[in-house]
């Protein structure tokens, strides 16, 4: 189904492990080359890239994407192993903490923002360019493709506010691009997760993920498995060639426009 996958080169911010790893593990069984990225690099590094060079080809880039200077750096080292890049997928993003109004001060304004704006905006400023030759060359679509998070539509669970504010800030901006960069053959989408089961919820016990599992209609967590086909179809021109601006919810019902 995701034959048109193979051979195209997927650069992947913060896919040391969660959400973004189980992503960068699908692109590589459909033969694409991936470009893993985090501050750190993970433990098992080297096995893990052998795991995925059986099928496709791999590498690591540590990179801390709450800087501009990083970003920049990371596609260009990107570039520079894989000769362009067709499909940008802008994931790195955290929590950072979670802190009430009254407790909100510059530094943690700027975490936050810094990790899940600035890294999406700065990746895809400098990835443009690339995206660009790479549909023109193809004569296909080149991709980016964002996480945001039903955060963004709902505003966040307790002292998440400004990460849920900084999600629904990636929804406006994806329209954005949409309006003014389409003319460039590239289509921008975002896959929106609920609640899925990753170090993102390791401050969780036992008794708080079951009261928010029985908020969910499919009565659990994700796993971060479960999120990867939607990356898939959004990079596939054969699948998505004519879908742009769509925000694509994999939340287990849990919220419904
Ligand atoms: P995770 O398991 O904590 O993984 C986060 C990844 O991002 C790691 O690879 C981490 O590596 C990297 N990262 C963090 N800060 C970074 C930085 N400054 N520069 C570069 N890489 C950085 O979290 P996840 O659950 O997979 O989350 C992935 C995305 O999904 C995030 O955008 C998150 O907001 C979104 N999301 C998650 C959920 C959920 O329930 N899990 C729900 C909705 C949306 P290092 O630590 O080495 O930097």
């Amino acid at each position: 189904m995701f034959d048109d996958l193979k051979g195209k080169r997927v650069l992947i911010t913060g896919s040391s492990q969660g959400i973004g790893l189980a992503v960068a593990r699908a692109f590589a069984a459909h033969g694409a080359k991936v470009g893993l990225n985090g501050r750190h690099a993970p433990e098992g590094l080297d096995t893990l890239l052998q795991t995925l060079r059986a099928t496709g080809e791999a590498e690591f880039f540590a990179a801390d994407l709450a800087t501009t200077a990083q970003c920049e750096r990371l596609v260009a080292e990107f570039v520079r192993r894989f000769g362009g890049i067709d499909v940008l997928v802008n994931n790195a993003g955290a929590l950072v903490g979670r802190k009430q109004l009254p407790d909100i001060d510059d530094a943690f304004y700027e975490a936050v923002c810094d990790v899940n704006m600035r890294s999406a905006l700065m990746c895809t400023k400098f990835a443009l360019p690339h995206l660009r030759a790479s549909a023109q060359a193809s004569g296909e679509t080149a991709a980016v493709i964002s996480t945001s998070s039903i955060a963004g539509h709902l505003g966040g669970g307790p002292g998440a506010g400004l990460y849920g504010a900084a999600k629904a800030w990636l929804n406006a901006e994806n329209k954005n691009w949409v309006s003014y960069h389409t003319q460039d053959r590239i289509r921008f989408n975002i896959v929106s997760p609920g609640v899925v089961d990753t170090a993102f919820h390791a401050d969780k016990g036992p008794e708080v993920r079951a009261a928010i599992a029985q908020e969910i209609p499919m009565g659990r967590f994700a796993t971060a498995d479960e999120m990867a086909p939607a990356y898939l179809f959004f990079a596939s021109h054969a699948c998505s060639g004519y879908i742009t601006g769509q925000i694509l919810d994999v939340n287990g019902g849990q919220y419904m426009h």
